[in-house]
């Protein structure tokens, strides 16, 4: 049971309790869904904390005690530390307010709060059989949906339209939402890494990037795609041809036991050949699960390993300002 890991580590780390405020930690540790609740987890006990509206779904979906808050939630959260006589607490430093904090500081007496962000995200990086079912169910919708609509991308067709077709084909296959703001950037704004779909309209000639993902059952998928509108030039046909054997590259250095900094750097040297590693202007790929981008990044600054259980992107991109840009990402699951 993933709550189990996490009480694992807690010993390790001689920690008395972690306070969860996270909601997709609390999804990931308990099976809850609803959309209020702070999880309060000793080693010896363990207690979801939630308001009258979430009482009944709670206890359906976990299998730990859930405790209805009294006057508020932090009172509430106060008295259970206080009765397992908890005098230090580790607490998602990422996910609370500074007003947040400063409530429970004031509030949880005599108790030393720690922050710590990384347990539950390193256990988070390798996903189980379930969570990979999932994951993969997110990735069948998004290819389904990616090959459906690209003959519609036809010059005439603004990328809003292209954008909107995606989410509503996705969302008709299942999917609970989408995992980000779907991106169509075409002609040269497909030079723009980030370029949200926008009323401008496809023309003959246009490099498009697509880069789209669904949600399903909690999990993201994340795909991009780069297609042209009527014949490739000379130029964009070389750049393309880069970036797939790139990507190559960057997909057979992924291994158990390698740093997860290395396909990034591989990458670099292979568009380094051409003169283009200049124009590669972000990491190579991020981990995806309950979040679209998590731990493990695909970064010259990762200190990760690659491990079995884990699924990461690999997508490589060159933009060439004002003129194209072409990202091909696809998603890669580790095995032992
Ligand atoms: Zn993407
Ligand atoms: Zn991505």
């Amino acid at each position: 049971m993933r709550i189990e890991k996490l009480i694992n580590e807690l010993l390790k780390k001689e920690q008395e309790a972690f306070l969860v405020t996270n909601m997709k930690n609390i999804r990931y540790l308990t099976g809850f869904t609803g959309d209020a609740g702070k999880l309060l987890i000793m080693p010896d006990k363990q207690y979801l904390i939630v308001d009258g509206r979430f009482t009944e779904q709670a206890e359906k979906q976990c299998s730990i005690e859930v405790v209805d808050y009294d006057k508020s939630f932090i009172k509430t959260i106060n008295k259970l530390a206080q009765s397992h006589n908890v005098k230090k607490c580790a607490f998602e430093g990422n996910n609370i307010t500074f007003n947040e904090f400063d409530t429970l500081k004031k509030n949880l007496e005599n108790i030393e709060l720690v922050s710590d962000d990384t347990t539950i995200e390193t256990i988070r990086m390798k996903k189980d059989k379930e969570e990979i079912e999932k994951v993969k169910h997110a990735l069948k919708i998004a290819l389904e949906t990616f090959e459906e609509i690209k003959t519609n991308i036809v010059p005439g067709v603004t990328e809003k339209e292209v954008a909107t077709e995606i989410e509503y084909t996705m969302k008709r296959k299942g999917a609970e939402g989408i995992s980000f703001e779907t991106i169509v950037a075409s002609g040269k704004r497909s030079s723009l890494p980030h370029g949200t779909a926008t009323d401008k309209k496809i023309e003959f000639g246009d490099a498009v990037v697509i880069d789209m993902g669904a949600i399903y059952d909690g999990y993201c998928s994340d795909i991009t795609r780069t297609i042209f509108v009527g014949d490739m030039t000379r130029e964009q046909e070389k750049v393309y041809e880069i970036v797939e054997k790139a990507q190559q590259k960057g997909i057979n250095a992924i291994k158990a036991g390698v740093s997860c900094s290395e396909p990034h750097n591989l990458v670099v040297d292979e568009f380094a050949k051409d003169n283009l590693a200049e124009y590669f202007v972000h990491s190579l790929g991020h981990g995806v699960g309950m979040d679209v981008h998590e731990r493990p990044f695909l970064s010259p600054k990762s200190s990760d390993v690659f491990e079995p259980g884990m699924i990461v992107t690999v997508e490589p991109g060159i933009y060439l300002p004002d003129n194209f840009g072409i990202r091909i990402e696809d998603m890669v699951m580790i095995e032992e």
